[in-house]
């Protein structure tokens, strides 16, 4: 793909996302991306290429080879999940923001209208 339609691909994606719209169709948002549809297609497309990965022993991160630390991550990556769980959770008791897309969560809840409904 040309940098030129790689730029293009970009900008309508950023147009969707500032429109709350799924960045492959013009269905809602159900994710920070994808609607509820291609948001299962995404994970699904990670989770097939996690699994072709060799599994002896190595980080699932993408392109990381270190060995684990834990039953799936490295040492490196494991902190930094750990540090954006982390961060994520500290936005959302300082100023009330929904753990998935950071919009205002509903009071007393962790997510916004959209995400309250979705499992965790
Ligand atoms: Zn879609
Ligand atoms: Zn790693
Ligand atoms: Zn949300």
């Amino acid at each position: 793909m040309g940098t030129h339609k790689t730029e293009t691909l970009k900008r309508w994606q950023r147009n969707q996302l500032a429109k709350g719209l799924c960045i492959r169709c013009t269905q809602p948002l159900a994710t920070s991306r994808h609607c509820r549809r291609h948001a299962d297609q995404f994970n699904e497309k990670i989770k097939r290429k996690q699994k072709r990965r060799p599994s002896q022993g190595l980080c699932r991160r993408t392109g990381c080879k270190r060995p684990l630390a834990s039953a799936t991550l490295c040492p490196v990556h494991l902190v930094q999940l750990r540090k954006s769980v982390q961060a994520r959770r500290e936005a959302h008791r300082a100023f009330g923001l929904c753990l998935w897309c950071r919009r205002p969560a509903l009071a007393g809840r962790a997510f916004c209208e959209v995400h309250v409904r979705q499992p965790a």
